[in-house]
């Protein structure tokens, strides 16, 4: 038995601590316990606090974005250490369905991602498949291996986009992952990156990043056109801005998560052949590159951690990751 703390969304709206026994039950084969260092708030996180999750509702424990220390090995893992320094793969996929065999883990249906259909990762121990650790080297701070899920959302976007289609590409909206698609375009060899945002300080930030050039909506001349779009948004019009600037024969990503149906402009995509994609999640060798990348710096994650809380202020960081000027907002279990 020990005594262990988690992050609740204990109603709509409300977030608490808890204090908790955990009986430490002995590991099966196959299974790491892990020590959090630190979770990552993504929006998808705010929509389940909000209650507007489709596959999660409070009362839950949040949480998919984490670091960890492995603390204890269960048989039959090879590979793993004590000390390890890890990322763990939220998506806990069945192994034997069709996707899963193909290696698309992300496709396996009903997904069973923790903080949404799996427990959450807000939680200072856990037990956690060891196929779904990551290993990354010891001297990565800790703060920046936080930014390995959305980096790596960010590399499976860009994989999405075919290569003749990142010459030139546009991406709308520049918070957590455009910023990461932005980076992500720069080290995949992207031709000319342009970006589009709302906010000064995130077009600021775009081209520090990697963006070429950067504009407010409507800035752009309606007339100029791209061999790739990534729709971070996914709004309606941002999904019809992105198909209309899009070259015939170039790619539409759509990255963000749409709040509903949405109309495409389908005689001019049809004729010309300008392909329309998704991108949901990541596969292992996603999660690979993208700590690579912060490992050895080509990844920049330090300028887009904005704020960093303790578990006692979990309250406070949902609640600050819901401000417009926040960017990636973090919390500290183990402190
Ligand atoms: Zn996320
Ligand atoms: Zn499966």
């Amino acid at each position: 038995m020990s005594t262990q703390r988690k992050i609740v969304f204990d109603a709509i709206g409300s977030v608490t601590t808890e204090q908790y026994d955990d009986p430490h039950a002995a590991l099966e084969p196959g299974q790491v316990r892990v020590a959090a260092k630190y979770i990552g708030i993504c929006g998808s996180d705010l929509h389940v606090l909000a209650g507007g999750h489709p596959f999660a509702q409070p009362p839950t424990v949040p949480g998919h974005e984490i670091c960890a220390e492995v603390t204890e090995v269960g048989p039959e893992v090879e590979g793993v250490e004590v000390g390890d320094h890890v990322v763990v793969d939220p998506i806990m996929a069945c192994g034997h369905c069709r996707a899963c065999l193909a290696g698309r883990y992300n496709l396996c249906e009903p997904p069973m991602v923790a903080g949404f259909r799996a427990p959450g990762f807000g939680r200072t121990s856990q037990v956690v498949p060891a196929r779904n650790l990551h290993i990354a080297p010891r001297d990565l701070p800790w703060q920046v291996l936080a930014f390995a899920e959305p980096a790596t959302c960010a590399r499976h976007c860009v994989g999405r986009l075919p290569e003749s289609a990142r010459e030139n590409v546009l991406v709308i909206g520049a918070g957590t992952i455009g910023l990461s698609v932005i980076q992500a375009l720069r080290i995949m060899g992207a031709g000319q990156i342009t970006s589009v945002d709302l906010d000064p300080t995130k077009r600021q930030l775009a081209a520090t990043l990697g963006a070429d050039r950067t504009f407010a909506p409507g800035e752009l001349d309606p007339a100029e056109t791209f061999t790739g779009v990534i729709d971070v948004v996914a709004a309606q019009a941002t999904l019809t801005e992105a198909c209309t600037r899009v070259v015939a024969g170039g790619t539409v990503v759509v990255m963000g998560v749409p709040s509903g149906p949405r109309e495409i402009p389908l005689p001019s995509m049809q004729r010309f052949e300008r392909d329309l994609v998704s991108s949901g999640m990541y596969v292992p060798s996603d999660f690979a590159d993208a700590i690579a990348w912060l490992a050895d710096g080509r990844f920049d994650a330090a300028r887009l951690v904005t704020d960093v809380f303790s578990l006692e202020d979990a309250p406070k960081a949902y609640a600050r990751a819901q401000e417009p000027d926040s960017i990636k907002v973090l919390i500290s279990l183990s402190d």
